[in-house]
């Protein structure tokens, strides 16, 4: 039978035939793929005419066809529905992957003809997206290596492979601890809780074929338990199993590969003459050095710290009040803070969840982006990987744009986390190529489900980044949609979360799943008000994870991450009650794979931009104003990487920004 991944996709759209592939597919498919673009390569480097942008460049674009189209469906399912047979294919792909883009990369011919193009490359008349990529590609094949000779050519390939070896091995570990843990709960455990978290533990019962009730480390059931149940020794015994993560001990303890890999990535610095792993990375994102980073972490950390220890002393009096002694700890913060924000703001989680269904919450994002770009939405009836999985087409003017897909719920063969990727992504080199989008949340199952008012906001994030990738307007999928700087990605994804708080936006969409009655007036304006809510404890928490990256991957790479960690958390005050968002054995950003390492500042780079981008709405006094939005798409949402991030974003708003929005939006201005 033919292979189902190899064929042409004739589908509606060029769909992946989600129906017919099986995972015996993938094998020969990766196979085929890899023959496909060796040849392809092999090609363009020994092709006997003079190197040409269109026989160079333009070729090397579309080497990868197949190899991309495999990869973008299986990568896909292994992260948001995987199985043994997946897990044990991508432990197998990584180092294969891996070696094939050293041999591209190292492939002295190839490199050969992009250096002397990029040397010609005033005189060879480019279009400016052209120059650009030309300028990125040779920086691509100059930061992997394809300058070095002799040993450390060879020692670069094999520390690469052995990265992706590591990196695969510690999101799978992650992936069984996270699966494996459960705490069954007695009807008298769900005590205090709401109906919302019991069903939710009710559903990880079902699913894990047990009677009753349990609890899992989902982000999405966990918070909320910590938030309501008044049970101290529940609580205790979750955080430590929910922070336990990746350092369980045994075959899945992630301690060791974290120290590896800070080793390997060290080296692989140093073989290019960086002084450090954080030098080399920051230098093509916007911040450009560890200090600048720093610098701005710091300016964060004092206010937010500040905020935080002030909240830890109320916190603790009212746990007095309840007549426990001793210290707050971590499992209590988000006990008490959830009681104090009932008392201060009379604005209780449960009381708003009702008006946040996750269709109510798909349709505001929906329609706001048809307010602000004019995009429209019609749900396909299209056969996709996995029955939760929903997909649309996406429109203007009559005219296809992309598919979205929305895949929402969480279930054991996912990963944690949320995020946003593509099957395929836009270009226009060798006819127009519409993206496949995809946004993977965690969300609780439910009937219906129903969001958190954090879960809304992640929701809008994911569709944030969606957007950059179904407005992306660029000839070369190399720059398309979200392939820009690591420290300007978030920033269209953060600054879609600011029209979930328009309270037009709520008005219209925060219904009642029942009544269908709008949230009443008085619940929105507290739950606004509350927005800056607890804000010291979730800077805190991100601010110390953001400064633990960084001093991992500045100068000698640490024998004993652990200990650097506990080291940086002491030097720079850790609020005794609050731990780091990911400490280091789970911390996916930084060690599964390379994406964030040394760049899980880049949330807070982005903020500094998506507050002050946000303002510019608020400014005209309309978060819907036809011309700001017209600007925001033409330079950012559809522009990806076709210039230098910091030139895209002068161009939206005129000046780049300090960080006083930012301090403002997170109610931390005045705790400095
Ligand atoms: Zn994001």
């Amino acid at each position: 039978m033919a292979n189902p991944l190899l064929e042409d996709w004739t589908g509606e759209f060029g769909m992946p035939p989600f129906g017919r592939i099986v995972d015996e597919d993938f094998g020969p498919a990766f196979e085929a793929g890899l023959e496909e673009a060796r040849a392809a390569i092999r090609e363009i480097g020994e092709s006997p005419e003079a190197p040409t942008f269109a026989n160079t460049i333009a070729a090397l674009e579309l080497a990868e066809k197949t190899l991309d189209r495999v990869a973008g469906v299986f990568f896909n399912l292994a992260g948001a529905d995987s199985n043994p047979a997946r897990e044990s294919m991508q432990r197998e792909l990584a180092p294969k992957l891996a070696a094939f883009s050293s041999e591209v990369t190292m492939n002295a011919a190839l490199y050969g003809r992009i250096a002397e193009l990029w040397e010609r490359r005033d005189s060879l008349g480019l279009a400016p997206e052209e120059a650009r990529v030309l300028d990125l590609y040779r920086r691509m094949f100059v930061r992997a290596g394809a300058e070095l000779s002799g040993e450390a050519r060879e020692r670069m390939a094999k520390v690469k492979e052995r990265l992706a070896v590591l990196s695969t091995q510690f999101s799978q570990n992650l992936l069984a601890d996270e699966r494996d843990w459960f705490l069954e709960l007695e009807p008298a455990d769900l005590d205090g809780l709401p109906g919302f978290v019991a069903d939710g533990a009710k559903a990880a019962a079902e699913e894990r074929g047990l009677q009753g009730h349990v609890l899992t480390l989902n982000r999405s059931l966990i918070v909320p338990f910590l938030q309501f149940s008044p049970r101290r020794d529940l609580r205790e015994k979750a955080y430590e199993a929910w922070v336990a993560r990746g350092a369980n001990g045994g075959e899945t303890d992630n301690r060791a590969l974290a120290a590896e890999i800070l080793k390997l990535r060290e080296e692989r610095a140093r073989l290019l003459g960086y002084g450090s792993f954080a030098e080399y990375k920051l230098e093509p994102e916007m911040a450009k050095t560890p200090a600048a980073v720093r610098d701005l972490l710091m300016q964060v950390w004092r206010p937010a710290r500040a905020k935080a220890e002030a909240d830890a002393a109320v916190l603790e009096r009212m746990m007095h009040e309840d007549g426990i002694n001793g210290r707050l700890e971590a499992w209590d913060w988000r006990y008490y803070s959830e009681k104090r924000r009932k008392a201060e703001h009379d604005l209780d989680e449960a009381a708003v969840k009702p008006y946040l269904s996750l269709d109510a919450m798909i349709g505001a994002a929906f329609e706001t982006a048809k307010r602000l770009f004019g995009l429209e939405f019609r749900e396909l009836d299209a056969a996709l990987y996995h029955p939760d999985a929903r997909a649309w087409d996406v429109t203007r003017n009559g005219r296809h744009m992309a598919v979205f897909i929305g895949d929402y719920f969480a279930r054991a063969s996912k990963r944690s986390g949320a995020w946003c990727s593509a099957f395929r992504s836009q270009r226009k080199l060798g006819g127009e190529v519409r993206p496949i989008v995809v946004n993977v949340c965690n969300f609780a199952k439910g009937d219906p489900a129903l969001l958190s008012w954090d879960d809304a906001r992640t929701l809008f994030h994911e569709f944030g980044h969606a957007l950059h990738q179904m407005l992306s307007d660029v000839t070369f999928s190399f720059i398309s949609g979200t392939s820009v700087a690591r420290d300007f990605v978030e920033l269209p994804s953060q600054l879609y979360e600011h029209w979930l708080e328009v309270p037009e936006v709520l008005e219209r969409h925060a219904r009642h799943w029942r009544t269908g009655e709008s949230m009443p007036e008085d619940l929105r304006d507290r739950l606004l008000k509350a927005a800056t809510y607890d804000q010291g404890f979730a800077t805190v928490e991100y601010v110390a994870s953001a400064l633990v990256d960084l001093a991992f991957h500045e100068g000698a790479a640490p024998d004993d991450p652990m200990a650097v960690q506990e080291k940086v958390l002491a030097g720079i005050g850790m609020p005794h009650a609050i731990r780091m968002r990911h400490a280091t054995p789970h911390f996916a950003h930084v060690f599964s794979g390379d994406g964030y390492s040394s760049g899980y500042y880049s949330y807070m780079w982005s903020e500094v931009m998506d507050a002050d981008a946000f303002a510019a709405f608020e400014e005209a006094e309309d978060p819907f104003h036809p011309e700001i939005a017209e600007k925001l798409e033409r330079y950012i949402l559809s522009a990806g990487g076709s210039e230098e991030a910091e030139a895209l974003y002068l161009k939206f708003r005129g000046r780049m920004p300090g960080v006083e929005a930012l301090l403002k939006g997170r109610g931390l201005h005045d705790a400095a």
